[in-house]
């Protein structure tokens, strides 16, 4: 089908190119005198071979009389003029070819030159926004610290005895402003990714010791909201080379978000093993899962599964981005989820084991 319409296609073309003056003109156009040299052997060999066959001597009385004598030679005559007009449109075709290319192909150069433009100005506006995020998330944390300072001097009764209703005010402030110095600690944390200035100090750690250190720190807010915390963790477990800081943030982030997604009544459990090189830790919870076809944008930044206006649970979809920072610029730093909707999330990591022998790089 296609090629019955790409000949009538050419077809009219060629009809086309027939209106055009251009096809005839000798001087303008080379594939006309190209056709005429193609068709002068046609009425050459004819009259030839017909004076030949006759016996008569070549001479122009000769060949007017050939062609007097049979009228039919002038269709033979009239070759060279026929493949002129059809080479003619044949070149004027491709002429309209080269044309609209050369077109097509300038108006692809400039469309690539916006395109770079465009891109430019995106470069330059990305780089502002990342200089703007730097300034930003640093000027509030320098009050927020103080902010910090002075609900923990006043809760500390070191402005005067409180009240029990004065206790419950300064702990919800320091609650929130707890929530506001992740966020913000997030913000920067973000801003260091970017500019390239996140690193890690390696040194050999037992990780089960953050791992318990943070479930201790955190068992209140689980009690608070009446889900189990379990340590299935074992005594110990070989050393990693870990950044002790940067994997308590791991801990805390993922058991943070174990926390925000499940239902009172439910179970979090923290368990680690080591897996032939390497030591592999899970978090898992019994909480609202997360859907299959999410499972591959939660690790991006600023992803959250419901970012809707009217989401129910807080957070900014940063944490799990800086967490798979974190453990991928650890040596065989790898990590990963597996969940279901309705039943629950294991997010699990691992890390190579510490060798002896291994340099600790920084
Ligand atoms: P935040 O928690 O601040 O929204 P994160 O980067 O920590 O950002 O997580 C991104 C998203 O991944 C969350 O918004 C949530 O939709 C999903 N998620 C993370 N952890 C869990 C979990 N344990 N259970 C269900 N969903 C989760």
């Amino acid at each position: 089908m296609s090629n019955i319409k790409s000949f009538f296609s050419v077809i009219g073309e060629f009809l086309k190119a027939l209106i055009k003056s251009y096809t005839y003109s000798i001087w303008e156009n080379g594939y006309v005198i190209f056709g005429i040299l193609w068709g002068m052997p046609v009425p050459i060999v004819t009259i030839g071979i017909s004076l030949y066959c006759n016996q008569i001597a070549l001479s122009l009385s000769a060949i007017v009389g050939e062609i007097l004598a049979h009228p039919f030679q002038i269709i033979f005559l009239l070759h060279p003029i026929i493949f002129g007009i059809v080479f003619g449109a044949m070149g004027t075709v491709r002429e309209e070819k080269e044309k609209q290319k050369l077109e097509f192909e300038e108006s692809l150069i400039i469309k690539n030159k916006e395109l770079a433009d465009v891109n430019k100005k995106l470069q330059e506006l990305d780089q502002l926004k990342d200089n703007f995020l730097s300034m930003v998330s640093h000027e509030l944390k320098t009050p927020l610290t103080t902010v910090q300072g002075y609900i923990t001097f006043v809760k500390d009764g070191l402005s005067g005895a409180l009240s029990e209703r004065q206790r419950e005010v300064l702990w919800i402030a320091e609650e929130q402003i707890d929530h506001l110095d992740n966020l913000i600690g997030e913000l920067v944390d973000l801003s260091k990714i970017k500019a390239g200035r996140f690193e890690v100090n390696p040194e050999p750690v037992d990780l089960t010791q953050i791992a318990v250190k943070t479930i201790n720190s955190l068992k209140y807010l689980f009690d608070g909201k009446g889900i189990s915390l379990e340590n299935k963790l074992p005594e110990k477990l070989s050393l990693v080379l870990a950044d002790r800081k940067r994997m308590s943030q791991v801990f805390i982030n993922l058991l943070g978000n174990a926390l925000k997604f499940t239902q009172s009544g439910g179970k979090v459990t923290v368990s680690a093993h080591e897996k032939d090189t390497k030591i592999q830790f899970c978090v898992s919870d019994t909480g609202i899962g997360i859907p299959e076809d999410e499972i591959d944008g939660i690790f991006n930044k600023f992803y959250q599964v419901d970012s809707t206006a009217k989401r129910k649970y807080g957070g900014c979809g940063l944490g799990l981005a800086i967490t798979k920072h974190i453990i991928e610029l650890h040596k065989g730093g790898d990590i990963w989820v597996e969940s279901e909707v309705g039943k629950g999330s294991k997010f699990f990591f691992e890390l190579k084991k510490y060798e002896k022998l291994e340099k600790v790089e920084s």
